[in-house]
């Protein structure tokens, strides 16, 4: 199980490297899966999981840049988030996130409304 949802994670990955991809997610699997989401402290599991980019692609036209996946897609770039929390992150840096993050816990309403709505957002990379 962990090993196909590591090859899942690894599919969008752009590495000169390609075989080096897959070991690196299961690596971070093995490592986090049952840890806190680092953003909302949910438990990480295989179901939602998800691959997360600390600096994010910003546009649509980043993310098809393959210069753009080899300066993005580096391990020290990559962790494990709740998918959620990277729907929700979007196209945020990871600094901001936690900005915004800083922010939404000042109002609980207010924080599960906003979080509820990004959430639910589809940002411009997540197009095809
Ligand atoms: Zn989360």
């Amino acid at each position: 199980m962990k090993l196909r949802k590591a090859k899942s994670l690894a599919t969008a990955l752009r590495w000169r490297e390609r075989g080096k991809k897959v070991p690196f997610v299961l690596g971070l699997l093995e490592k986090k899966l049952g840890s806190p989401c680092p953003y909302c402290q949910k438990e990480l599991t295989l179901k939602n999981v998800s691959l997360d980019h600390k600096e994010p692609f910003r546009t649509a036209a980043a993310r098809r840049d393959l210069e753009e996946h080899y300066r993005l897609d580096v391990p020290k770039n990559l962790h494990l988030v709740c998918r959620r929390c990277n729907k929700a992150k979007g196209n945020l840096s990871d600094a901001q996130y936690r900005k915004l993050l800083r922010f939404l816990a000042t109002d609980k309403h207010m924080e599960a409304a906003i979080l509820q709505k990004l959430s639910q957002s589809y940002l411009i990379y997540e197009r095809h």
